[in-house]
């Protein structure tokens, strides 16, 4: 018997009546491990009731038997994160140290969602006319959903749930399909830390259950992160229901490297970002821009870095996983054929790679192609997989343009001794997230995350401010205590007296 993993409403799995399930694969082994239900429409409304039934009475609790119950959500996440690693690692199949990696990330958003007291403060503004004042306060916007893709099981919703709990809101979450055990395992994780049932709701399933969240009457936001194609749609069809929306979409990361970088740091970017996770990051590097001066040596140093990493298994101390799925792996690998008949050189090739894993995991080795031409499908679609492209250009001006026209402008970074040329850069590119001899410019939780252009359709970048404003709606409130009481009928706008 297969396992089933259920969703997880009123503090307790709960099976719904949806009779659709979808297989959720170890793909180091590329072998079914379980099966997941999807949720039909009727199963979200059913969570969303129970949801919302439990929403305002932990709207009504204190900030600091809030923030409490994250405290001890943090607590218990430090103690037991290996327990979710493996979770990670045997769905999604990233090595445990990155495993780890992603949850330290999380983690990070819990620390600034305990401080969330501090944001809480509003503005004051005493005798804006005699005897008036006005004043500002944020308030919680009750249920609100966050629908997250298969790259970070753990991550993406914390870059979410954290503080929309402390803010005074309930959420429901509905997490990829392919890797969904880790929302469970932490909606568990916050039940013991003392989260009240039914605040907290996960609602696993596929385009049936988003699209009943995006309609749902009781949804007040969605928080989306996933492919550019559907954070689109996930925008136009929430807004257009009332919602307030963040969308977080795809990417194509590059890497200007200029002539007087020091090209072993460079080198050693370029493929920790390209190659990391097996380049199925939002913020991994795809494209490395480079001057013909210093392309040869470079595409040199980055091919000999990576003829030292080991491909396999993530419980077994290698460098790099396998793919998400075969079809996703098969689709990466396709892009080796693209390259070839497009005229570039493929330098690393990894669908030959020796792995340490079993033989049907959904393997492929890093990719290196050089000289990838600007109208291929190698350079224009997010490849989402191990492949990283050299584009060689003529300098600064050129690669910047060649930046500044892409699609996407999630993060970009730049290598480079020169101050002026960093400067120069961190004004003029368009792109939302930008390093400067940092090759995956993710903010840390005080800060926001958020690209720009079909990297995020919205205004409110992730986490940090941004994420606490997202989460919460000011209020204005004009009062008079008159002495004596009554002041008389007046139907004008006051005269400033
Ligand atoms: P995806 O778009 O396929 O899926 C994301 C979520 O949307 C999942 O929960 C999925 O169930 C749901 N979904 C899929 N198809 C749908 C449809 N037709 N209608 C409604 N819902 C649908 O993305 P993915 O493959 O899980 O994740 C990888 C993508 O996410 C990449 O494009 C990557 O760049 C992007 N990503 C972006 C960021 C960012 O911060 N900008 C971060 C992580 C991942």
């Amino acid at each position: 018997m297969t396992d089933i993993l259920d969703h997880w409403v009123g503090g307790a799995a709960w099976q719904g009546a949806s009779t659709r399930t979808a297989p959720v694969y170890n793909p180091a082994l590329g072998a079914v491990q379980k099966e997941v239900r999807l949720a039909t429409s009727a199963d979200v409304d059913a969570a969303v009731v129970v949801t919302a039934a439990a929403w305002p009475a932990w709207r009504d609790t204190s900030i600091a038997k809030r923030t409490s119950v994250l405290f001890a959500f943090r607590e218990l996440l430090n103690a037991r994160k290996d327990e979710l690693a493996a979770i990670l690692t045997a769905e999604h199949g990233k090595v445990l140290s990155d495993a780890l990696g992603e949850i330290a990330r999380g983690l990070e958003v819990v620390d600034f969602a305990c401080g969330v007291g501090h944001l809480t403060k509003g503005t004051y503004s005493e005798n804006v006319s005699s005897g008036v004042d006005v004043y500002t306060v944020r308030q919680p916007i009750g249920v609100v959903g966050v629908i997250s893709p298969f790259n970070f099981p753990a991550m993406v919703p914390m870059w979410f749930f954290p503080i929309a709990l402390a803010a005074g809101n309930a959420v429901v979450l509905k997490p990829s399909e392919k890797d969904p055990t880790a929302s469970i395992w932490m909606a568990q994780l916050l039940r013991e830390a003392g989260l009240p049932d039914g605040v907290f709701t996960v609602v696993n399933g596929d385009k049936e259950a988003v699209d009943a969240l995006l309609v749902h009457p009781d949804i007040r936001s969605i928080s989306f992160v996933g492919s550019t194609p559907i954070a689109q749609y996930i925008y136009q069809t929430a807004a257009t229901h009332g919602k307030r929306v963040q969308a977080l979409g795809g990417a194509k990361n590059h890497m200007l490297v200029l002539p007087d970088a020091d090209l072993d740091l460079a080198a050693d970017a370029a493929v920790n970002a390209g190659f990391g996770s097996a380049g199925e990051r939002c913020m991994a590097v795809s494209v490395v821009l480079a001057t013909e001066q210093i392309a040869d040596a470079l595409v040199e140093k980055i091919a000999e870095r990576m003829a030292t990493l080991r491909t396999g298994d993530g419980t077994r101390g290698c460098d790099m996983g396998p793919l998400i799925t075969r079809e996703h792996r098969d689709k990466v690998a396709g892009y080796l054929d693209v390259a070839a008949s497009d005229g570039a050189t493929v330098v690393v090739d990894g669908r030959g790679v020796e792995v340490d894993g079993d033989a049907d995991g959904f393997w492929l080795g890093p990719t290196l192609i050089d000289r990838v031409p600007l109208d291929s499908a190698v350079y224009t679609d997010e490849i989402f997989g191990p492949v990283l492209s050299i584009v060689r250009v003529e300098g600064y001006q050129d690669g910047l343009d060649i930046i500044n026209r892409g699609r996407y402008g999630n993060g970009t970074a730049i290598f480079t001794n020169d101050g002026g040329a960093a400067r120069r850069f961190q004004r003029e590119v368009q792109v939302g997230m930008v390093g400067v001899n940092v090759p995956i410019p993710v903010p840390v939780a005080y800060h926001s995350f958020g690209g720009w252009k079909a990297s995020l359709f919205g205004d409110a970048k992730a986490y940090g401010p941004q994420g606490f404003e997202f989460f919460s709606q000011e209020k204005a409130i004009t009062s008079r205590w008159l002495d004596p009481s009554h002041g008389g009928l007046n139907l004008g706008f006051p005269q400033n007296a």
